[in-house]
């Protein structure tokens, strides 16, 4: 099969590999037929990461075919079925897999970091994640590039999962990317809030623009967003963001962020954030005033990867067109472009790039 195997930074070499030896007893076969390039890929590719032994297949939004049947006590599913794929491995004995948290296992294994990934024309998915419900069917209305980014919207999901109940009175992302895109639309349906989106790229503003966002802010410093900063605060009597994601990896934004945020008010930590030296697990540290979060009652959290549950809600909301992935698809390729997929998407050229092709 051809396969882009990771060999360390900036090393990717297209090979070819015989799959059959890949898949143990305890894997099913599938065929890959889109695997979505996601910035974790193209830091990883470039910088290397704490989390991925190389050599490796990268790639975590994927959307396959099965191969042969999969049959057991709970589920069957036939040969070419279509599916999106949960690329959490959980070990089932901790805590967190006890209370279906697979996110936050304590023995975290995940498909494209540890185990070879989507981009290759085959992948081998290990029995366990069909057991979990992390193998949802794709229907027809769904095209194959739109279900290789049921994993991100999923991601996505679980981060405004988070707020979904409680009442805000606008609300602010940072990061005009694939999943700030994603997050702006969840908001608008899910909670018919303002949404102000802060960016770096002037054509992904003008999409969250048609997707909805109230007000956009093109920002290009990097460490402050001080523009953004004194646009936002020259308007706040209009409105006060109370409800803030940071959905790039700059940790300057979370500075901003508790600089804007209102009373009562969250700021979630979607992204993995950079440090000087990009593949270390630790990033930079900021300072926070405890008396701060004390006195306005903010609270900061983290958003990690998601959970089965949230790739079905994924699926049903892409599935009704409550949710248009269409738009954000702007670069396809087949798999021995893989450089150029990955240089397009570090570019900012177009929203997602997508190896459709193997
Ligand atoms: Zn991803
Ligand atoms: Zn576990």
């Amino acid at each position: 099969m051809n396969a882009a195997v990771y060999y360390g930074p900036n090393d990717i070499r297209l090979e070819n590999l015989d799959f059959n030896e890949a898949c143990k007893n305890d894997m099913n076969l599938l065929r890959v037929l889109s695997c979505s390039v996601c910035s974790y890929d193209v830091r990883t590719y470039r910088n290397g990461n704490f989390k991925v032994t190389p050599p490796v297949i990268l790639g975590h939004e994927i959307c396959a075919e099965l191969v042969e049947e999969y049959k057991s006590s709970n589920l069957y599913l036939k040969p070419q079925t279509r599916v999106s794929i949960y690329p959490v491995i959980p070990c089932l004995e901790c805590w967190y897999c006890h209370k279906r948290k697979f996110n936050l296992c304590n023995n975290l294994k995940e498909v494209g970091s540890t185990i070879n990934g989507g981009f290759a024309e085959y992948i081998a998915i290990p029995k366990k994640v069909f057991e979990i419900g992390g193998i949802i069917p794709v229907s027809d209305n769904i095209t194959n590039e739109e279900a290789s980014l049921i994993e991100p919207l999923a991601c996505c999901i679980n981060s405004v999962n988070q707020v979904k109940d409680m009442e805000f009175e606008s609300a602010i992302i940072f990061g005009d990317g694939p999943i700030g895109l994603m997050q702006l639309m969840l908001l608008k349906r899910f909670l018919k809030i303002s949404v102000t989106m802060i960016g770096k790229i002037k054509h992904r503003l003008e999409t969250a623009k048609k997707l909805g966002a109230d007000l956009v802010i093109l920002s290009d410093d990097d460490s402050e967003l001080s523009n953004g900063l004194n646009q936002i605060k020259e308007i706040n009597g209009r409105f006060s963001p109370n409800l803030i994601f940071i959905s790039n990896n700059n940790p300057g934004c979370i500075k901003s962020a508790l600089k804007l945020v209102n009373k009562n008010g969250r700021i979630i930590l979607f992204s993995g954030f950079k440090n000087k030296l990009y593949h270390q697990k630790k990033s930079s540290s900021i300072n926070i005033d405890p008396n701060f979060l004390h006195y306005n009652q903010v609270s900061i959290s983290g958003s990690f990867s998601s959970n089965p549950v949230n790739l079905k809600e994924a699926m049903d909301l892409v599935d009704s067109r409550e949710i248009d992935l269409h738009s954000l698809i702007s670069n396809t390729y087949s798999i021995d472009k893989i450089k150029e997929a990955f240089n397009t998407s570090e570019s900012f050229i177009g929203i997602k790039s997508i190896i459709n092709d193997f």
